[in-house]
């Protein structure tokens, strides 16, 4: 049937690519924005197009920017002394919104993973590297995931930062980073970056 309707068939196969997103999903999705006013796709459209465009990383610390430092980088009021180092700009959102951290950051944009050949060179980790000698960071907070990956990375950056001599910390147990953002509560957030301890 969607042989003959060939722009609503290509609207549902793009759909279908989105994270979450089956078959079934999809087609609901392209019939409701069938349904609605000519002004309000366009719109929807529009929006698509322009996050594409403007958004790209902070040159500084990789977190999402529209320009080439984000907002935490351009904020002369953070604290240049601590850098909290996250998998995904995802993971800083959600640290932010729990109003507790007040340093700056670092993206690396995934985890280690020798299994899927992910090494260093493939994160934001040279990068990581580069800036400790040129800043006057004292204390790495290392926020990444609770995982195997998200620990093997943790433990890979205690071993070369504090061979650096540089304060290497880990936030407590409890935060679900990475997934599932919009269910976790700012004050578990704050708490476990408070009760950080020394790797
Ligand atoms: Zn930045």
């Amino acid at each position: 049937m969607l042989g003959s309707l060939p722009s609503f068939a290509r609207l549902v196969s793009e759909l279908g690519k989105l994270p979450g997103i089956g078959g079934k999903t999809a087609t609901r999705l392209a019939f409701s924005l069938l349904r609605r006013p000519q002004e309000e796709v366009e719109a929807l459209a529009t929006a698509l197009i322009e996050m594409k465009r403007n958004l790209s990383f902070c040159s500084r610390c990789f977190n999402l920017s529209e320009s080439e430092l984000c907002s935490v980088c351009s904020d002369s009021g953070r604290d240049e002394t601590r850098v909290c180092v996250v998998q995904e700009p995802q993971d800083l959102m959600a640290i932010e919104r729990s109003h507790g951290y007040k340093g700056c950051y670092h993206v690396l944009h995934g985890a280690l993973s020798p299994l899927d050949g992910i090494g260093p060179e493939d994160l934001k980790i040279p990068q990581l590297l580069t800036r400790l000698k040129q800043e006057p960071v004292e204390e790495v907070v290392v926020a990444t995931s609770f995982t195997v990956e998200g620990e093997a990375t943790a433990l890979y950056l205690a071993r070369i930062l504090k061979q650096a001599g540089i304060k290497v910390t880990r936030p407590a147990h409890g935060i679900p980073m990475g997934s599932d953002l919009e269910y976790i509560d700012s004050a578990t957030v704050q708490l476990a970056i408070d009760s950080r301890r020394e790797l």
